[in-house]
């Protein structure tokens, strides 16, 4: 592993209301988001369960909290596991589609807020953060089920694409946050999708690093890189914290709230910035 993690200057908190940032390369592009407050954020992570069974539920009313209901908010069912796929579709102008993605599913050893409710209950905010305005792209925010069993739900959410995986053009996994400020997979990430994301950090003043955890394991962006869909996970793992995943100390005390709301933010800019970058 390399790229661990410094200290970083305290982080002044942007308002609630959306805000546009000049991207500071040569072109004058505007890329405008909502952040949801960070009190809201934290309630959203507090709300997890213990339970498989209750997760998929808990995630449905977050994203309903959020506003995606009705005919946004579907489900897809996955061999091999009980739960579906759930998946919030924000419709843009074109169905050229960016998939964001965090799995619900945890190993019970602990209780499962690392690894991955505090990827999957963002999924509801960066909703939100994205649907203040008209995107280009269309958004489809899923929450996977059976990763911890093998990537099962992500894998079958790939393979029923079929030829539509054309129209995916970029897939960005949040996987394991809070444990540090925002961590990348540089390894097994598509260059360009690694390149806006350290340019939107830059522009904003947030913490970023590389931290690679090829030796570690796996996660639901593997599957979309196998059939050639640019893809990036987002992390916070570091060899300090490393430890904390499947075991009893993965609870919501491991994760620093400031933390995990940085990389929301980050993340939020970042999918907006995205759906001007990508064609
Ligand atoms: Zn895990």
């Amino acid at each position: 592993m390399q790229g661990i993690h410094r200290a970083l200057p305290v982080y002044l908190l942007m308002g609630v209301a959306a805000i546009s940032v000049s991207a500071q390369q040569a072109d004058d592009s505007q890329f405008k988001y909502g952040l949801a407050p960070q009190n809201v954020v934290e309630s959203r992570l507090a709300s997890y369960t213990r339970k498989n069974s209750e997760r998929e539920p808990a995630v449905r009313r977050l994203f309903e909290e959020a506003g995606c209901m009705g005919d946004a908010l579907t489900e897809q069912s996955v061999k091999g596991t009980k739960a579906p796929n759930l998946l919030c579709t924000l419709p843009g102008a074109s169905d050229s589609t960016i998939i964001v993605g965090a799995h619900f599913d945890l190993v019970e050893a602990g209780s499962g807020v690392v690894d991955n409710w505090t990827g999957v209950a963002l999924l509801s905010s960066l909703y939100q953060s994205l649907a203040i305005t008209q995107r280009q792209h269309t958004y489809v925010f899923v929450a996977f089920s059976g990763e911890e069993a093998g990537l099962i739900g992500s894998t079958a959410f790939v393979k029923q694409l079929g030829d539509r995986r054309m129209r995916i053009k970029a897939m960005v996994n949040l996987d394991t946050l809070g444990l540090s400020d925002t961590k990348v997979w540089v390894t097994h990430a598509d260059e360009r999708l690694v390149g806006w994301l350290a340019g939107v950090a830059k522009v904003l003043n947030l913490p970023i690093a590389a931290v690679n955890v090829d030796n570690v394991g796996t996660t639901d962006s593997e599957p979309f890189r196998q059939k050639k869909i640019p893809a990036i996970t987002v992390h916070s793992i570091t060899p300090e914290t490393l430890k904390i995943l499947h075991s009893r100390a993965d609870k919501i005390e491991a994760v620093h709230v400031d933390e995990y709301y940085r990389t929301y933010h980050l993340v939020a800019a970042y999918l907006a910035l995205l759906d001007q970058k990508l064609e």
